[in-house]
This record gives structure tokens, C-alpha cells and sequence, in this order.
């Protein structure tokens, strides 16, 4: 009965705070709000919102998915491995590449992920440790990896 105005609310809350949100943040913030939906209700209408092409989903390396709406303008990070660290970018290396995948492949995209891995500035140099005794770091300069998801 009131699916469509739940799912109106978890898009004005994704909306309004403009930022990714776990499916948790959502439901606390929807709590906080007076808009209390249940928490399986936000999941169910995370995955209809996700299919409709309008979320997109991040998973982070801890395994926690993040939420955010599908805009025109969107980033990519860098992650650094030393200390965690996470640098939005602001290009997108893909953005010509993606519409013509989606032309020949004849493949809707909504949307794309890529995670770069590595070091940051601070990372790289020897003389700085990142507070990050406890892991002790490879003779490994550089460590990228590219992921797509569809
Ligand atoms: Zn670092
Ligand atoms: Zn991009």
C-alpha cells in the first residue's frame, strides 16, 4: 500500500543528504526523520531502485554496500593500502569508453566502479609510516587493480 511512498522517501533521503549511504545509515536516518520504514523494507527497496537504474551500489573492502543516486557526475577513489585512506577523483577514465560498449555490446549501462588501489603520497615514502606499524609493508611500489561492476 505504501511502497511507492516509501520508496519516495529513501530516494528524498539519498537526495537531500548527498552523500553514499549504507542500507543501516538509511534506516537510521529515516528513524531519526519520524519516517521509520523497516529495515528490510529499505533493502527491498534498494534492489527495485538499483534494477530501476536509479541507485548504485559500492561495496568496500570490508564487504559493507553503500548507497548513493546515480548522477550524471559521478567519482572514482583511490585507495591506499597503507592507511586506508580514500581520494575522490573527480575524471572518470571511462566515460567515452562506457557509451560505446553500451552501442556495440548492445547493453543498457546505468552506471560503473572502478577502485584504484596503491599508495598514497605519504604511503609511498619511506620515512613516513602512516601510523600503520602493525602491517608491516611489502618492496611493493605499486599495487592496482580495476573492477567493473553491472
Ligand atoms: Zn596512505
Ligand atoms: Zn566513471
Amino acid at each position: 500500500m505504501s511502497t511507492s511512498t516509501n520508496r519516495d522517501k529513501v530516494i528524498q533521503t539519498l537526495q537531500m543528504l548527498h552523500k553514499e549511504l549504507s542500507a543501516q545509515e538509511l534506516y537510521m536516518e529515516l528513524r531519526n526523520q519520524k519516517k521509520g520504514i523497516g529495515l528490510a523494507t529499505v533493502y527491498r527497496i534498494l534492489k527495485s531502485l538499483k534494477l530501476e537504474g536509479l541507485i548504485q551500489e559500492r561495496l568496500t573492502p570490508v564487504g559493507e554496500s553503500f548507497y548513493s543516486l546515480i548522477t550524471p557526475s559521478h567519482s572514482h577513489h583511490l585507495n591506499c593500502l597503507g592507511c586506508g585512506k580514500v581520494i575522490p577523483l573527480d575524471i572518470c577514465p571511462l566515460n567515452k569508453t562506457i557509451s560505446q560498449i553500451s552501442k556495440s555490446e548492445n547493453f543498457k549501462i546505468f552506471y560503473h566502479t572502478i577502485e584504484l588501489f596503491g599508495l598514497c603520497i605519504l604511503c609511498q615514502s619511506d620515512s613516513h609510516s602512516c601510523g600503520n606499524l602493525h602491517q608491516p609493508r611489502m618492496s611493493r611500489p605499486e599495487y592496482q587493480n580495476e573492477e567493473h561492476h553491472h
